[in-house]
């Protein structure tokens, strides 16, 4: 029995189980969507909650030739765990950040200020080895990358001053948006003519980016026009639609990758008028059953979501009642009495009846990326359709 197969027919407190196959027929789903562009599987902040190793290698079974993170860190564990031959790229650097261990890990770096260029540079030097920087432009979003003109202006410059000298290759030209999940949204079309215009600007100079690339996942469904060489999928990879506005996943013919469930821990019978949980925020109405599901906002489930979050019992929604705690929340199972161990289900594909993530999402008041990349470290994470042959 291999140590996964063990973790699923364990009885479990509550597992967050990820269906690779699922992630790695969205990859081929958005592959399909921008046929022109090579795919970059976003994989930062453990995958979304999902494992960023065994997602990282399902994303390139499926024909991932790209993987991103947010910080250097996450990448280099990328690399550590044998993850070769793709192109890792890290976005999020501070001063003082592993440049050299970047540089001699293969990966690819971003560079959005002056400072950044004289690290790598600096790096470089040390490392004897050219570092592969994708200078970010900042089109409109107003977070990280450089501004337009003068600023632009001199890291184009010394960039290429760095290339003449060996030290650094310019493999990127790169942004991000701002709205790119509100179709129409008139930043859209600005921050796309403020990147091709940025982009001439270091092709004229000599540059000569392999990928320039924009696209995050509502772009990448919804906008062919800023797919240019590379798309840089997050959200979409496991399944989940950057926005119910565009439609669900099912519409962009996705699957949703992490089904999270619980053992019911205690099932009892109440008097009516029974105060739940912390506040008393729930009165039974009437003599009922309720479930003790053990999960609570230390595993990630939002206390946003008390009196709200939906469960699937038995067959039936539940609703949270009262308030989530630290470790464990309460469903009114209204006169059912469901055995302890029975699977409650907090969210899933949605298609054997269960809630989504997107309906914790709205029951919270955040987004659905929250609700996937929040649950916890002591949530036992289960892989299943682990071989791409399945
Ligand atoms: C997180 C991130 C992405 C992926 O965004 P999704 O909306 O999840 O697809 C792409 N690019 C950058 C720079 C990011 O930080």
């Amino acid at each position: 029995m291999t140590e996964t197969t063990a973790l699923r027919t364990a009885p479990l407190r509550a597992r967050a189980e990820i269906d690779l196959a699922a992630l790695r027929a969205n990859v081929r789903t958005l592959r399909a969507l921008a046929p022109g562009a090579a795919l970059m599987a976003v994989v930062k902040s453990d995958a979304y909650g999902h494992g960023a190793v065994p997602c990282a290698r399902a994303a390139v079974e499926a024909g991932a030739t790209w993987l991103g993170t947010a910080t250097p860190e996450e990448a280099l564990v990328l690399r550590a765990a044998g993850l070769r031959g793709m192109r890792i790229m890290c976005w999020l650097w501070t001063p003082g950040g592993p440049w050299r261990e970047a540089i001699e890990a293969d990966l690819d770096v971003s560079v959005s200020g002056m400072w950044a260029l004289r690290e790598v540079t600096a790096a470089a030097r040390q490392a004897g080895a050219p570092a592969r920087v994708h200078l970010k432009a900042d089109t409109g979003l107003g977070r990280g990358g450089c501004q337009p003109g003068d600023d632009w202006a001199e890291l184009i410059r010394e960039a290429l001053r760095a290339e003449a000298e060996g030290l650094i290759r310019i493999t990127g030209l790169w942004s991000h948006f701002a709205c790119a999940d509100e179709p129409g949204h008139p930043s859209i079309a600005a921050q796309l003519t403020c990147f091709q215009g940025m982009v001439a600007y270091a092709e004229e100079r000599g540059a000569r980016p392999e990928v320039r690339h924009v696209a995050n996942s509502p772009a990448t469904l919804t906008l062919p026009q800023s797919h240019f060489d590379l798309v840089r999928t997050g959200i979409a990879t496991y399944g989940i639609s950057p926005s119910p506005e565009l439609g669900g996943p099912a519409d962009f013919g996705l699957r949703p990758v992490m089904t999270l469930s619980a053992s019911i821990a205690l099932v009892k019978q109440v008097p009516g008028g029974h105060g739940v949980s912390y506040g008393h925020r729930y009165i039974t109405p009437g003599e009922t059953t309720l479930g003790l599901v053990p999960l609570g906002y230390a595993d990630g489930i939002p206390r946003h979501a008390s009196g709200a979050g939906p469960v699937l019992v038995g067959g039936k929604w539940r609703t949270v009642a009262g308030r989530i705690a630290m470790d464990q929340f309460v469903v009114d199972l209204g006169g059912d009495e469901p055995e302890a161990g029975a699977q409650a289900v907090l969210f899933g594909p949605g298609d054997h009846g269960e809630p989504t993530a997107e309906d914790w999402a709205q029951a919270a008041g955040t987004i659905a990326y929250e609700i996937v990349t929040r649950i916890g470290t002591r949530v036992p994470r289960v892989y299943v359709h682990e071989s791409a042959s399945v």
